[in-house]
């Protein structure tokens, strides 16, 4: 845990009881802070209770006496209006935080050199975060992992000079940190990805750029319009990612049929034949990790090595083994059709197991890649307009549920005369009217797959 010493004496309102807002509660109190605690949910009130929390209605506090509002990064703070809480706050002229502020400001107070790496972008920051920390500790590093991805950053333990923090962050976080300066800020891309929370593309632009304004090193993926005119903004030192064929210019670091190119065409690393790399967009994230890792002092083999060793995350394209010469992949974590484009792009012979609570758009703008796939097999809310849209262009069949489709795809695939056949779970939709989140859509799909007979 890093303690909140920089609120030792001091009292804090806290608003949100996840399990963010819980640790961060902790670490106020372990750093010596009075915290009051208030959440709009009986139940994460209740929990907050049995951990000993002094849980107290903010409504009827004296804000005057408070140093500071942290918020829970799924509060709103603007859009689409903010939280009786903010305008409590403002009232009173108390700032309102949130607890990656927090640990900045023990990062400046104890270690302001300490490593700090953090990452952001609309898509593929957890695996950009995941493979970072993976490359960095493989090299031997002293590696701390967490904000948006597995654990609360106030869970981790302290910055130090010898010990790397690679954190991802939601803009959400961002918003809340106003004193964000990493030794090495990270920007992916940027695509429009929750409008209603940020006002609009230039607001939500805005507030992803600040984590590279402040950056001693800006690495930043040049492919998209919003990012390269941020690129163009920021001054040395910076490193700007291109993937080929994928929309920018020039860059810093390219990268060409799987292959990390420094300007000079020298290869930095291959990426092919790496299973848990696979598609041009893990090109863009393993090319992040190569600039974070070389400003860091790993390169040559040390880093080709951490490369091939990733295991990738869960329900990201995840390789679940074969059945004879079928592979299985879970990508779970696909709920939208962009994220699906990334895995059909992937692979070919495909064996698709689609659908779930469709988002606006649905499938259509996938068209141009249903040549590749060999079957769709229908699954949730959305199997009536999805096979509208494939009706004349995909074979299909409507399962209704995972179970089924994946029984009916796993034995189509086994009879497939194609060379390697793709069993590919990317529902291009979301889970809630079968499963209760992602996760557990694909770890249904994980078991299924386990429990089919070995070929
Ligand atoms: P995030 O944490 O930003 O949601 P993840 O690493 O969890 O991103 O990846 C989620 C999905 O986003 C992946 O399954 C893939 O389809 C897509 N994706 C991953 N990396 C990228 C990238 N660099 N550019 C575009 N899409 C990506």
């Amino acid at each position: 845990m890093t303690p909140a010493t920089t609120f030792a004496g001091q009292k804090v309102a806290l608003f949100g009881l996840g399990g963010s807002g819980l640790a961060t509660v902790r670490a106020l109190l372990a750093g010596g802070a009075d915290v009051l605690a208030w959440d709009d949910s009986t139940s994460s009130r209740d929990r907050a209770r049995e951990q000993g929390v002094t849980v107290s209605d903010l409504r009827d506090a004296d804000w005057s006496g408070f140093s500071a509002l942290i918020l829970a990064p799924g509060v709103p703070l603007t859009h689409p209006e903010p939280h009786w809480t903010v305008p409590l706050a403002k009232g009173a002229g108390v700032e309102i935080i949130g607890d990656i502020e927090i640990f900045c400001r023990e990062r400046a107070a104890l270690a302001p050199k300490a490593p700090f790496v953090a990452i952001t972008g609309t898509n593929g920051k957890s695996t950009t975060t995941a493979l970072t920390a993976h490359v960095l500790r493989e090299a031997g590093r002293d590696v701390q992992m967490g904000g948006n991805i597995g654990t609360a950053i106030l869970s981790l333990a302290p910055p130090s000079d010898s010990r790397v923090h690679v954190v991802e962050l939601s803009t959400f976080q961002i918003d809340l940190t106003p004193s964000l300066k990493p030794g090495i800020g990270v920007l992916l891309n940027l695509t429009p990805d929750h409008l209603d929370r940020h006002g609009s593309m230039e607001n939500y632009a805005a507030i992803k750029e600040r984590v590279i304004q402040g950056a001693g090193l800006a690495v930043v993926g040049v492919d998209d319009p919003h990012c390269a005119a941020i690129a163009g903004r920021r001054g040395a030192p910076r490193v700007r990612i291109h993937v080929e064929g994928h929309g920018g210019e020039a860059g810093d670091l390219i990268v060409r049929d799987a292959r990390i190119l420094d300007e000079e065409g020298t290869c930095l690393a291959d990426l092919s034949g790496i299973g848990s790399l696979r598609g041009a967009h893990n090109g863009q994230n393993a090319a992040v990790a190569v600039a974070v890792a070389r400003a860091l002092g790993i390169a040559g083999d040390t880093l080709a090595a951490a490369l091939r060793s990733f295991p990738g995350l869960a329900h990201r394209m995840e390789g679940l083994g074969r059945r004879g010469r079928a592979l299985f992949v879970n990508d779970s974590k696909a709920t939208n059709a962009d994220s699906t484009e990334k895995a059909l792009l992937a692979f070919r012979d495909i064996h698709w197991i689609v659908g779930g609570k469709a988002k606006e758009g649905g499938i259509a703008p996938l068209a141009s890649l249903f040549d590749r796939v060999a079957h769709a097999y229908l699954i949730g809310a959305s199997s009536d307009t999805f096979a509208a849209t494939l009706e004349g262009r995909v074979p299909f069949t409507r399962c209704g549920t995972l179970e089924a489709a994946t029984e009916a795809a796993a034995t189509a695939a086994a009879a497939s005369p194609a060379p390697e056949p793709v069993v590919l779970l990317s529902p291009a939709c979301a889970s809630y009217d079968q499963f209760p989140n992602f996760e557990v859509r694909g770890d249904r799909f994980r078991a299924l797959v386990k429990a089919l007979p070995e070929i």
